[in-house]
């Protein structure tokens, strides 16, 4: 299984997820973004945040498009959190 991550954009033409083989992002509703790929495209482009044609979510132009199976949206820094990173900086509390 490949994550979709690690295809860039120009090799992703031609595909559409879901397909076999292909671990896409996963939207709220836990269904897989149709063609992910468009968010990374733009970077440097002013659009900022924007809803994903192919599956209405919203992405950020210029950074990959949100998977909500690692990450989600922090509402008090307005930015991205990515779980995994984020359970490895839980620090267990080891006051007395
Ligand atoms: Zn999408």
């Amino acid at each position: 299984m490949i994550h979709w991550s690690k295809i860039q954009p120009k090799d992703a033409a031609d595909i559409v997820l879901p397909r076999q083989g292909i671990q896409g992002p996963v939207d709220t509703e836990g269904k897989e973004c149709p063609w992910p790929w468009e968010p990374q495209q733009l970077g440097g482009r002013p659009l900022g945040m924007y809803h994903c044609p192919y599956c209405g979510d919203i992405v950020v132009a210029g950074v990959s498009h949100v998977d909500y199976v690692t990450e989600r949206w922090d509402t008090t820094t307005a930015q991205w959190v990515n779980l995994v990173e984020e359970a490895e900086r839980q620090v267990p509390d080891v006051s007395p």
